[in-house]
């Protein structure tokens, strides 16, 4: 096959809309049926009557996609979701010993790669009529790779899968009762206590599994996968919603799993967490909700490159057309002569049982602040004190600025698209609409969008509106590392275009490192006390917070990119001697 086509009939409600683009087919027009209505009256396209001539998806852009395969692609698909439906080619390739990580884009089949080696997803190996396939099919489609012997071993019950899968927020829908009885009843290792540990799940064992936060439904997931005994442990996704810390915590641990006798399979979008679980690591590519391909096996530290630069040499396939770049240095102390926009000195503020204070700083125009620090520690506190939404009991801040804030946690509603953002659509069509995508989404109403796709229509709202300073809580959340590359370059623009400030709160460390000019830290301890430092210069302000989480970095001599150095290793030492945790 050298095409396939992807029909999303859900967009395509009128018939008569269907009976049009059915018209203007030319391969129609000679009297054979490449396109046709079926009985259930949704539009299908015979993939190999077309010839891509380009009308119809021209007609319907948001309902047709006509894709060429790249040439190099001989293999046949492993799973195809129905006709003219995503279609997976390749499996990424668990080793054992070994962490192997997934890297790509969202929507290129990562999820549905991993449910199928977890077994929850019987592939059809692209022919959707079936109901099932045997593993004896497998084994033979497979025959002379690595996966040939993984699916002999699942066959004869020798490989047991235990699998972490990528929506913690769904848990609470199927699981009912205490964290405590869920854990005992998937312990067969009988090391509940020891997991509980290291996990940092003492304090809410006792408390119900709908009531907990997306952090902790994250902990709680990941022990319940370790607590298994298993020969692949998969993870989809074990970070989202922890902070800094506690991803490189849950990133040790999944890291202390692997053993001669099993294998660990992670997707992960934090780069430098990635990075750091993984030994391996397999990139997916292909086109976004159309068709997965994934390349060969790769040591961690090239196939991050490699993904960097858009190019896969060996497999000759560009998926970028650029090549994403990290500055050499972090940017140079300089007196700022930017003019300022606010300050704040000595504040004091008391909520409840939780304290903060803020010592001595200012913010100036066309700055981007990354904001570092664990979750509950007054970020949003102080940010609306800024905003003069809430007063401080002690200290000054200078005078109000108007504050733009996107918060953490999404409401969805029934609004649509292009009416949340109508500013956006008439003012910003190049600072926002386009470099964030949003032209897609504009008719779809937000209740209907994916977590990635209502974050960057929040992102949109925030930027939209008329402020001196942009906050924006977590931007990166359920976003995958392309998209979190590109969002850091429109906000860079953006700001300086517009002359203002922002401050960005985030847990992704090469992200955040990408973006800010500086970095203000919170210290503390989470719902009770949090002490702001900063602004600092990036290089400050790093080492400062690496050093509270006891970790190094150093820089990639290819890429730039930052990297964790192993715990004790003659760089991590040395680093910490001179007291260079960021980088030297
Ligand atoms: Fe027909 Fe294919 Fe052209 Fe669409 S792209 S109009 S299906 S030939």
């Amino acid at each position: 096959m050298t095409r396939i086509a992807i029909v999303d009939n859900e967009k395509l409600k009128e018939m008569q809309q269907k009976l049009h683009i059915q018209s203007i087919c030319p391969v129609n027009r000679t009297g054979r049926e490449c396109i046709r209505i079926g009985e259930d009256g949704k539009l299908i396209i015979d993939e190999l009557l077309c010839t891509g001539c380009g009308i119809c998806p021209k007609a319907a852009p948001h309902a047709i996609k006509i894709i060429n395969l790249p040439e190099e692609l001989t293999t046949k698909p492993i799973h195809r979701y129905g006709e003219n439906k995503f279609v997976l080619y390749s499996l990424p390739t668990p080793t054992f010993g070994r962490v192997t990580g997934i890297l790509g884009v969202n929507g290129i089949g990562k999820s549905t790669a991993i449910k199928i080696l977890a077994s929850v997803l019987k592939p059809n190996l692209g022919d959707w009529t079936k109901h099932e396939t045997d593993y004896d099919e497998l084994i033979s489609f497979f025959k002379g790779t690595e996966a040939q012997g993984f699916f002999e071993n699942i066959k004869k019950g020798e490989i047991k899968v235990a699998y972490k899968p990528q929506q913690v927020e769904l848990i609470p829908k199927t699981t009912k009762g205490k964290v405590v009885d869920l854990l005992k009843r998937v312990d067969e290792k009988n090391e509940f206590k020891k997991i509980a540990d290291e996990l940092e799940l003492n304090e809410i064992l006792n408390h119900e599994i709908a009531q907990i936060s997306g952090g902790e439904l994250q902990r709680v997931a990941i022990a319940a996968t370790v607590l298994k005994q298993a020969d692949l442990y998969i993870f989809d996704e074990p970070t989202s919603y922890l902070d800094i810390k506690q991803r490189i915590n849950a990133s040790r641990f999944i890291k202390s799993l692997i053993n001669e006798s099993n294998a660990v399979l992670v997707v992960e979008h934090d780069l430098v967490i990635l990075d750091y679980i993984a030994d391996l690591v397999n990139l997916m590519y292909g086109r976004e909700d159309a068709y997965g391909i994934v390349s060969g096996v790769k040591p961690v530290r090239n196939g991050i490159n490699v993904y960097l630069s858009g190019y896969i040499k060996e497999e000759n396939v560009r998926f970028r057309d650029s090549t994403i770049k990290f500055a050499e240095k972090p940017p140079i102390k300089k007196k700022h002569t930017r003019e300022s926009i606010t300050s704040w000195k000595a504040v004091e503020k008391k909520l409840g049982n939780f304290k903060i204070k803020a010592d001595e700083g200012s913010l100036h125009r066309n700055e981007i602040i990354g904001i570092l620090g664990e979750n509950g520690i007054g970020k949003t506190t102080f940010v609306k004190m800024l905003a003069g939404a809430i007063k401080q009991d002690k200290g000054e801040v200078s005078h109000k600025v108007k504050v733009s804030y996107k918060p953490q946690y999404l409401e969805a509603s029934d609004e649509l698209v292009v009416n949340v953002l109508n500013t956006a659509f008439r003012k910003y069509e190049n600072q926002i609409i386009n470099p964030l995508n949003i032209a897609p989404l504009s008719l779809k109403p937000l209740n209907e969008l994916s977590g990635g796709e209502l974050q960057r229509v929040a992102i949109a709202n925030c930027l939209q509106q008329d402020a001196d300073l942009y906050l924006l809580d977590e931007p990166s959340a359920y976003l995958d590392s392309e998209q979190r590359l590109l969002l850091s370059k429109a906000i860079r623009d953006f700001i300086e275009q517009k002359n203002a400030s922002a401050l960005i709160v985030d847990h992704d460390l090469l992200f955040i490192d990408y973006i800010s000019d500086k970095l203000i830290v919170f210290e503390g301890r989470p719902a009770i006390e949090g002490k702001i430092t900063g602004p600092f210069d990036m290089e400050d302000g790093m080492n400062k917070f690496l050093k509270e989480l006891n970790i190094t970095l150093r820089r990639d001599p290819e890429t730039n990119r930052p990297r964790v150095n192993k715990l004790d290793s003659r760089l991590d030492r040395e680093q910490k001697e001179s007291g260079k945790y960021y980088y030297t």
